[in-house]
C-alpha cells in the first residue's frame, strides 16, 4: 500500500548505485560498448577519451559516430546497443571490481519500509541497466524505470519515469514529491523542469560540493548515513 504523502524516488545507476569497474563508467562496460560499435560501424571513434557520464547510451553512439565522421541511423544504433547489452551481461560476471556503493542496500531497505515507490532514471538502455544491476543483485529492488530506450534526452526521461510511477501506483507525483538521486550535474538538472528535489551523491565523478554548486537540494559523500539520506528524501 502506497501512502498518499510518500515521495517517488528515482535512482541513477552508474556512480550512484553501482560501480562496474575500476573507473567511473568502468573498463568492462566501455570495452563492451567499443566492441559493439566496431562490429556495427567498423569504428568506435574516440571512445577511449570520451566522457559517458550523464549521457544516454544512444546519445553516446551518435556523438562518437559524428566525431568519427560515420553516418548512423536509429536501426544501426539499436543493433549496436543490442550487441553491447548481450556482451555486457557476459563480461560483467567476470569483472572483479564491480560493486554496490556503501549504504545502498540499507537505504533501499529503509525506503521499502516506508512504502516509497522506487524507480530507475538512467541513461542506460534497459538491457544494459538489467545486466549491471542483476550482476549485483539489485534489479529486483526497482518496480519500474525510465531508460534510454524511452528517450535519448535525459530530461525527457524524468517525465517518462513520473508517468511510469503513475501506472505503478495510481498517484501523480509532482514538485518536491519527485526525488531524483544521482552522481552528476545531469541528474541534478534532469528534474528541474518538474520542480523535483535533487539529491546528489559524491561516489561518481563529482564531489558533494560540486553537486551542491550545481543546485542539488541535498548532497552526500556517499549514501551510508541512512537516517540522514532518508530525512532528506522524506523531508
Ligand atoms: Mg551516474
Amino acid at each position: 500500500m502506497i501512502r498518499r504523502d510518500t515521495p517517488l524516488v528515482l535512482f541513477d545507476i552508474d556512480g550512484t548505485l553501482v560501480h562496474c569497474g575500476p573507473t567511473h563508467c568502468g573498463p568492462t562496460p566501455r570495452r563492451a560498448f567499443k566492441r559493439a560499435l566496431e562490429q556495427t560501424f567498423g569504428t568506435a571513434g574516440p571512445i577511449d577519451s570520451w566522457i559517458f557520464d550523464g549521457k544516454t547510451d544512444p546519445m553516446i553512439v551518435r556523438e562518437l559516430m559524428a566525431a568519427a565522421g560515420v553516418a548512423c541511423d536509429q536501426e544501426r544504433i539499436d543493433q549496436a546497443l543490442g550487441r553491447y547489452a548481450r556482451d555486457l551481461e557476459h563480461q560483467l560476471a567476470a569483472e572483479p571490481a564491480r560493486k554496490v556503493y556503501p549504504g545502498v542496500p540499507g537505504l533501499l531497505d529503509g525506503l521499502d519500509k516506508t512504502g516509497v515507490p522506487l524507480g530507475l532514471l538512467t541513461g542506460n538502455i534497459r538491457a544494459g541497466a538489467l545486466a549491471k544491476l542483476s550482476s549485483l543483485g539489485l534489479w529486483h529492488r526497482f518496480a519500474f524505470g525510465a531508460f534510454a530506450d524511452d528517450s535519448a534526452v535525459r530530461r525527457e526521461l524524468a517525465d517518462v519515469a513520473v508517468a511510469r510511477a503513475f501506472d505503478h501506483s495510481g498517484r501523480r507525483f509532482t514538485g518536491k514529491k519527485i526525488v531524483i538521486i544521482g552522481d552528476t550535474e545531469h541528474d541534478v538538472a534532469c528534474g528541474r523542469h518538474l520542480g523535483a528535489k535533487a539529491i546528489g551523491v559524491g561516489t561518481g565523478r563529482a564531489t558533494r560540493e560540486q553537486l551542491l554548486a550545481h543546485g542539488a537540494d541535498h548532497a552526500f559523500a556517499d549514501l551510508s548515513d541512512t537516517a540522514a539520506v532518508l530525512a532528506a528524501i522524506m523531508g
